[in-house]
């Protein structure tokens, strides 16, 4: 079989290696001639995944002390609930940034339960840039941003500072490059973009956030009780917490978070030089802006998109296209992402350009 060149945007890329061990693991687990699947996961054998993924999470990121790192269900969308939950005051008030879709989305669920101040929104131009010229007011009870903007192909480089918690969607570029978690009170990211399989939800809480807010939470929805029962209130995703685990470990072995930034600053200088080189393509982001992660661009002139398009899937290029709402192409890049597959891609853009 040919070597698929996958940029899906999620669930997406998974080292090879990662996904013989999970194999593996599936058939008989730790000896046990037990497939990982069918054992309790308050046996010993997967309370030692629990532990080991949220250790290697702690030591990969440079966790602080006085932070907890739990892996739930319900994905980021749930995320955006339980970060209203456990933040805001009754009848409380937060700001936010509208930088895309899934930003879009946290504001509305806060909006169920307190006032939102919408800080910078670059919906006016399709989201195709990250606000900058706002300050975080002191009066609310958390500010609360998106990292990378996996629809739009937008990431910040920076985060604002702030006198109040700050919460971040990390989603879709947590462990693909270096950030100091002490700026943060609150992460979450879905597993199924840059770190497992779809099913866990990974979150970093500083504990101070523990009852801070006075309001009943729902059990569920309660960090501090994940925290205390070591993400074993009830039954975690095992599967995706293993694969996560298996990822963890591949990315340590292999140099931790410098090696896969310098890996993917590669990456992106490649296909974003061939975008902006290339005559015939343009990109749809501001250029300070762009998403190492997910690069998005379109054909300057439609009339070659039926030559592109046989060009990369002949290439055995698969989940470029574009989402809905931005069109063309989206190119994720993510962790487990050859430099081999953009070279691969990168060649079609040239290859096009001689055609014409
Ligand atoms: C994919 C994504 C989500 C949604 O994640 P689910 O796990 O499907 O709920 C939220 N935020 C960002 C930034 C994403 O990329």
């Amino acid at each position: 079989m040919a070597k698929v060149h996958n940029y899906s945007a999620g669930p997406c890329i998974l080292d090879e290696s990662v996904l013989k061990e999970a194999q593996a693991a599936v058939g008989n687990f730790d000896n046990l001639d037990l497939s990982l699947l069918e054992i309790s996961h308050r046996s010993k054998s997967f309370v030692a995944v629990m532990d080991e993924a949220t250790a290697l999470v702690k030591e990969v990121l440079n966790v602080p002390e006085g932070y907890s790192v739990i892996f739930l269900q319900g994905g980021a969308s749930l995320g955006f609930l339980i970060t209203v939950m456990n933040l805001m005051r009754e009848n409380g008030k937060a700001a936010y940034t509208d930088t895309g879709a899934w930003a879009n989305k946290a504001i509305k669920e806060a909006k169920n339960f307190g006032a939102v101040e919408v800080l910078g929104s670059s919906k006016d131009a399709n989201y195709n840039y990250i606000p900058k010229d706002y300050t975080v007011p002191s009066d609310v009870d958390y500010f609360h941003c998106t990292s990378n903007n996996t629809i739009y192909g937008t990431q910040m480089k920076s985060f604002p500072s702030c006198s109040v918690p700050l919460v971040c969607d990390m989603s879709s570029d947590i462990f693909s490059k270096q950030v100091d978690i002490s700026q943060f009170d609150l992460i979450y990211a879905g597993a199924q973009k840059n770190l497992g399989p779809a099913g866990a939800t990974l979150y970093i809480v500083k504990d101070e956030v523990f009852g801070r807010n006075g309001r009943t939470i729902p059990a569920y929805l309660d960090l501090q009780i994940h925290a205390s029962k070591d993400s074993m209130f009830n039954t975690p995703p095992v599967f995706s917490t293993y694969v996560s685990m298996l990822t963890l470990r591949w990315l340590k072995a292999n140099g931790g978070l410098a090696w896969i930034e310098a890996k993917n600053n590669e990456k992106a200088a490649l296909l974003y030089n061939e975008i902006d080189r290339n005559p015939l393509f343009e990109g749809t982001a501001n250029k300070v802006d762009r998403s190492n992660m997910n690069a998005c661009f379109v054909l300057k002139d439609e009339a070659h998109k039926e030559a592109f398009d046989k060009l990369w899937n002949d290439a055995n290029i698969s989940g470029i296209k574009g989402h809905r709402s931005v069109g063309g192409y989206r190119a994720s890049m993510y962790n487990a992402l050859p430099v081999e597959s953009v070279q691969v891609l990168v060649d079609c853009m040239k290859a096009l350009e001689k055609t014409v």
